[in-house]
């Protein structure tokens, strides 16, 4: 696992020094940048891959391995792109220098959340290039416009893409989501921390969230176990 951290440091570094900025507008974000990135970092690993667009300069990119079990849960590893402005002032450091000092990153979004959009990122590569074949599928997901409201992100592929980001199980930046199976699966997600309906709902395409137990992670992780790892 220590291997790895060198390549996620890097995707890392590249991510915050892209200055994908959300500032509310339409114009603003620019995460197509790091859909560039993050599409020639996962290229020829045989995973197929997906950018979509919304408007122009604001893509988001999914990337799947295909489970042999259509039947079996998908998870779908979900990170954003953007980062929320900055006031240069209160920063010791360039915001999106992406400088490694003493075994830190610095920089915007280097917590929120460009750091488990690289980690998933290279956890998702080295398992493609090891031609692991889940049961269920597995997907990853670099997402546009997280930070000010979805609309050109989540909101918008939920309302003209829901296949290509439908999944049972959702890693993202609070944790863990499970999606109810039912008649019109994908587009209702409910949130319920620890079983619990929590203060703050969801909005949109994605009210109804629901953060797995261990037993739906344990199950989670039986349906993707199946056929494990191939050399072929
Ligand atoms: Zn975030």
């Amino acid at each position: 696992m220590s291997e790895m951290v060198p390549e996620v440091t890097d995707l890392l570094q590249h991510l915050i020094r892209n200055r994908c900025v959300n500032d509310g507008t339409k114009e603003s974000g620019g995460e197509t940048r790091s859909v560039d990135l993050l599409s020639s970092y996962l290229g020829g690993t045989g995973a197929d891959m997906e950018r979509y667009e919304s408007v122009p300069g604001r893509a988001s990119l999914v990337a799947r391995i295909e489970g042999t079990d259509p039947q079996a849960p998908s998870l779908l590893l979900m990170g954003h792109t953007d980062v929320v402005p900055v006031n240069p002032d209160g920063w010791r450091r360039d915001p999106f220098g992406g400088e490694l000092v003493d075994g830190e990153v610095w920089g915007r979004g280097a917590v929120d959340m460009l750091n488990e959009t690289s980690s998933m990122a290279v956890a998702f590569r080295k398992l493609a290039e090891e031609k692991f074949r889940p049961r269920g599928t597995l997907a990853y997901l670099a997402v546009a416009d997280e930070e000010a409201l979805g609309t050109w992100g989540a909101d918008w592929l939920l309302r003209n893409q829901a296949d290509a980001v439908r999944a049972d199980y959702v890693v993202t930046e609070f944790g863990g989501v499970c999606h109810q199976r039912s008649g019109n699966a994908g587009t209702r997600l409910h949130a319920f921390p620890d079983g619990q309906r929590p203060d703050q709902g969801g909005r949109g395409g994605q009210a109804d969230r629901r953060i797995p137990g261990r037993d739906e992670h344990h199950r989670c992780v039986e349906g993707l176990r199946g056929e494990g790892r191939s050399s072929t």
